[in-house]
């Protein structure tokens, strides 16, 4: 183990000794393979241009481009460098971006070609004063300024402590919060997670997640990373292509909804799997119909876990048989080093199988939201436990369940969605009172979102106007997949819109889970 606590010279000091094996093979009808010596030298490039900037030490890099495998070796590059990578969902739109950059003050931002005009104009206007190109196809300016860079670099001397990552989730009043993730809490979850799910140097990780997300960028890329292990990379899932390559593959991670499409393939079979070790699910509830429907076609139960962009992971159900079954509809037991406790609302422990916070302790927990000291101290407790916002329990042989979100939180198609968001853009719209969103259980995304909408006295607002209003704002997945126009919105004594009732009302919309 090095010196330094840099993730990236962890990762490193991984890769196997054969530095011209395949460490990345692309899907596609033209496959590209990247050597482990295209990750070095690359990242090496890319981490002078970085140095070559002249950025201020903890600038950070924000990113949002197409999944890609110079995506990731730009990740790889900014830990190299010793910079704070800030990745954001492709699917946001300007005003979105516009808060992201507002609050976070990038030195550099790096978007699509195609969105260069709309996204350098904002950081433009926001202070930043480097804005590079990165398309799927290898093109933009990024890769060009970083091809005449030398390929030799030395990784920066970075703590455990020093930031490595921001991760911006939701906010329930609307607001996003930055989790600042530090190379110790990255490094600590992916140390944890080699071990616990076994990882090899012979493993094949089949990758098709997106890399601006938890799951994709730290559960599966570092997992591949530090174990060695090829990577077979997708720019997007894609059943019948993850189905042509899965004969090569050992290891497969998704959110429930990709379990939910490769069991809609007829050629998903026991045979297609067979050189299978693990397939991880996590992001959202795994439903126990696909749970079983899965081990009745494939052979294979699926290892279920759970974590968070402010903790990464931190239960997981058992890898080795001795550990005990993989049971569905459980997250299976906190991981090694991670302390997980249920909480009743006056803070104390609430015993076996009852409901209560989820509260956790290790050395993944975040270090707060970024330039939020306050909201950071309201999601503490004063003993030091990070507040969730999931409420579940454990039941008599410590598994883990998790039976809602205090935070009111959807997830659809893996995607979290804040109903308070969607809910003050339609009030803002003309002939609109009020709204309540929700969400709805729906057979291929878990949750479906779906908005209610009371009309001002003497106004008739059109529904499909609304959503395509909505559309012109906000990513597509937080987008309603219905909304219906009523006279009142139910409430309870105290004046709360009672959301359980329309939850209730519209349980069927998408012919329930
Ligand atoms: P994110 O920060 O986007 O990763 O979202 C984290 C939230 O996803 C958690 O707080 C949970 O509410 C939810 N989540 C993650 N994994 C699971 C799981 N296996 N089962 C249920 N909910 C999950």
């Amino acid at each position: 183990m090095s010196s330094t606590h840099n993730l990236f010279c962890a990762l490193r000091e991984n890769f196997p000794a054969d530095l011209d094996a395949t460490a990345i093979s692309t899907a596609g009808d033209k496959p590209l393979a990247y050597t482990w010596r295209d990750l070095e030298r690359s990242t090496a490039m890319l981490a002078n241009l970085l140095a070559s900037l002249d950025l201020p030490a903890g600038a950070r890099i924000a990113v949002q481009t197409e999944k890609s495998v110079e995506a990731l070796m730009l990740y790889l590059a900014v830990l190299r460098a010793g910079f704070v990578y800030l990745p954001l969902n492709t699917a946001y739109q300007s005003s979105e971006i516009a808060y992201f950059i507002g609050n976070a003050e990038p030195s550099v931002v790096v978007c699509s070609g195609k969105n260069f005009g709309w996204v350098s104009k904002i950081a433009f206007q926001a202070g930043t004063q480097n804005v590079f190109a990165l398309n799927e196809d290898r093109t933009g300016s990024l890769l060009q300024r970083a091809a005449v860079q030398s390929d030799r670099h030395t990784p920066a001397q970075k703590t455990a402590d020093e930031l490595a990552a921001i991760l911006y989730t939701s906010g329930t009043t609307g607001r996003s919060k930055g989790a600042m993730l530090s190379h110790g809490n990255l490094l600590s979850n992916a140390q944890t997670l080699k071990e616990y799910w076994g990882w090899r140097s012979d493993d094949v990780l089949i990758h098709v997640l997106p890399i601006f997300h938890v799951h994709g960028l730290f559960v599966a890329s570092h997992g591949a990373l530090l174990a060695g292990a090829k990577m077979i990379w997708f720019d997007r899932f894609d059943p019948k292509g993850v189905l042509a390559r899965l004969p090569e593959a050992t290891v497969f991670m998704g959110v429930p909804t990709l379990y939910v499409r490769l069991l809609a393939e007829p050629e998903f079979t026991r045979e297609a799997c067979r050189n299978m070790r693990l397939f991880v699910a996590g992001s959202a509830p795994l439903l126990i119909e696909t749970f079983n429907a899965f081990r009745e076609r494939s052979g294979h139960t699926i290892l279920e876990r759970y974590g968070m962009s402010e903790t990464a992971m931190l239960t997981s159900n058992p890898y080795a048989a001795e550990d005990g079954e993989r049971r569905g509809g459980t997250v299976g037991f906190p991981l090694p080093g991670v302390e997980l406790r249920v909480s009743d609302e006056a803070g104390a422990r609430c015993p076996t199988g009852s409901i209560g916070g989820i509260e956790v302790r290790g050395p993944n927990v975040f270090h707060g939201y970024w330039r939020m000291p306050e909201k950071t101290k309201e999601e503490f407790t004063a003993d030091g436990w990070f507040k969730t916002g999931d409420v579940g329990k454990f039941d008599e042989r410590g598994y883990v369940h998790i039976v809602g979100r205090s935070k009111d939180l959807i997830i659809t198609g893996g995607y979290n969605v804040y109903p308070a968001e969607v809910e003050a853009l339609l009030n803002d719209m003309p002939g609109v009172a009020e709204s309540a969103v929700i969400g709805v259980p729906h057979p291929d995304f878990g949750e479906g979102v779906v908005a209610v909408v009371v009309a001002h006295a003497g106004a008739a607002p059109d529904a499909a106007a609304l959503v395509g209003e909505l559309k012109t704002k906000i990513a597509n997945f937080k987008v309603p997949k219905h909304l219906f126009v009523v006279s009142e919105l139910p409430r309870n004594t105290m004046g709360k819109v009672q959301k359980n009732l329309l939850r209730e009302q519209h349980k069927a919309l998408f012919g329930g889970a």
